[in-house]
Parts: structure tokens; sequence; C-alpha cells
């Protein structure tokens, strides 16, 4: 792995897309939630408008762009309200792709994920250290103070799911199929792209198998993933910051 400083205008020639993971990469890490009951209230981070302006920059001078995220689609579009316009939107670990108001589903979870459900409401019941269930449609995401043994227990029982613990959540996903290079893959067929054409970055453990996916993985935090150039933790700016200023300044 080589620090960001060492990119070159060469490594862009066949860029064409950029991917970005979004917590830690173009916000700061972590998602308030809380849920008493049935009421389960959500902090939506917003997007920096200097990072809003990178990203309409990039698409001007011809870069697709493309979201990459754990998260709910609505939250997503409300983060990235202003530049819906310029960018895609694959949601739920590479669960579905939404471009232009157009919605591809690139998994079927409904399946394999039924049953699971009551038992993880059932084995979290009154727990304290439940923080809360994350509204989403295709995968299973349920906010903990710290790790907890008794959701990966009831996980490990099904031969089909795994847990993902990202430090302040775990998402349940279908083993090996469930994750962001679904649906990396899926957008390189939306977009008639090819690997060499992607560049992506992430900073967290379910972002591996999307970069592994891509021609020019970039790795935000190199003690969790591996990319052909990483970006150092420590500074002043996020590494999608980082990351856009470089592409901006070489492609001047
Ligand atoms: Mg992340």
């Amino acid at each position: 792995m080589k620090p960001l400083s060492q990119m070159v205008k060469k490594d862009l020639e066949k860029i064409k897309m950029v991917v970005f993971d979004v917590d830690g990469v173009l916000v700061p890490r972590g998602t308030k939630i809380k849920q008493i009951g049935h009421t389960t209230t959500l902090n939506t981070k917003v997007i920096a408008k200097k990072q809003i302006e990178q990203i309409r920059e990039l698409y001007k001078k011809g870069y697709l762009i493309n979201i990459s995220s754990g998260r709910g689609l609505y939250m997503l579009q409300e983060m990235f309200r202003e530049i819906l316009p310029f960018v895609s939107i694959t949601y739920e670990c590479g669960s579905a792709t939404w471009h232009n108001g157009k919605i591809y589903q690139h998994i079927n979870s409904f399946e394999l994920t039924k049953d699971i459900f009551p038992k993880l409401q059932k084995v979290t019941n009154k727990s304290k250290n439940l923080k809360g269930f994350e509204p989403k449609e295709f995968i299973i995401t349920i906010h903990c103070k710290k790790p907890d043994k008794k959701i990966e227990a009831v996980v490990k029982k099904d031969k089909n799911l795994v847990t993902l613990w990202n430090g302040e959540a775990y998402d349940v996903l279908i083993k090996k199929t469930q994750t962001k290079a679904l649906g990396i893959k899926h957008a390189m067929k939306i977009f008639k792209l090819k690997k060499e054409n992607i560049m992506a970055i992430g900073d967290n453990y379910n972002d591996q198998e999307m970069l592994n996916e891509s021609g020019m993985p970039i790795s935000a935090d190199k003690s969790r993933v591996n990319g052909s150039f990483y970006i150092p933790l420590e500074g002043k700016f996020l590494p999608a910051d980082n990351l856009m200023q470089k592409i901006i300044e070489l492609k001047k």
C-alpha cells in the first residue's frame, strides 16, 4: 500500500467511476440511534458543504459517482439530497442501487432473513446493551453499546447468515453474497464499466470485498482494509476530502 501522496496522474487514466463508502469516509463514523418501545429516533448526519461541492466538481470533470453504504436508502437520499442528480446510491451493503429514481434490486433476502428477525427481537428484548434496530429493507442492523454474545449465538445457528460488527452495530447478512461487492458488480453493469474503470474507497471490514472488485482500491483505514493506496487516518480532513482534493488537483 502506498500513501495517497504518491498517487500520480497516470493512476487515474482508466478511472471512470469513484465509489465512496459513507461512514468514516464522507462523514465521521457513528450513527446515533435510540429506541424506546416502538419509537426509534435516528440522528441523520449531513454531508458537509465542502464535500458536496467536491462531488459536484468530480461530476463536472466527467466522473460517475457511486455512494455505497450499509445505510438505508431513505437516509442516504436525505444526506445527498442536493446532489442526487449527480450520484447513484448503492445501499444496505450492496443489496440494491438507486439511480435517477429507478431502483435496481441485486438480492432477495426475504426468505433467508424472515425467521431470524423475531429471534433477534426476542434475545435483545429489554437488553440494556441494545440501542435499537435500524430500519432497513434487505438487511438487519442492530445497534448495541458493545458486542453482544447472544446476538452472535442466534445468528451462528443459521448457516446462511453472518454477523458483521462495525464498532457500533451488527449487520446481519446473507453469508458471502450480501456484500458491497455485489453492489459494485451490479453498478458496473448498469453503467457498462469494467473493474479497471472503478476507484473505490472504504474504511471498514465490510468494504474489503467491494475494494477487491475495484481496479483502484483506496483504504481509508489501513488497520482494517487493504488497498493500492491508503489515506492516513490522522489529519484534519475526512478521507473522501483528501481523495477528492487529490483527484481534482491531478486533473487540473
Ligand atoms: Mg465506513
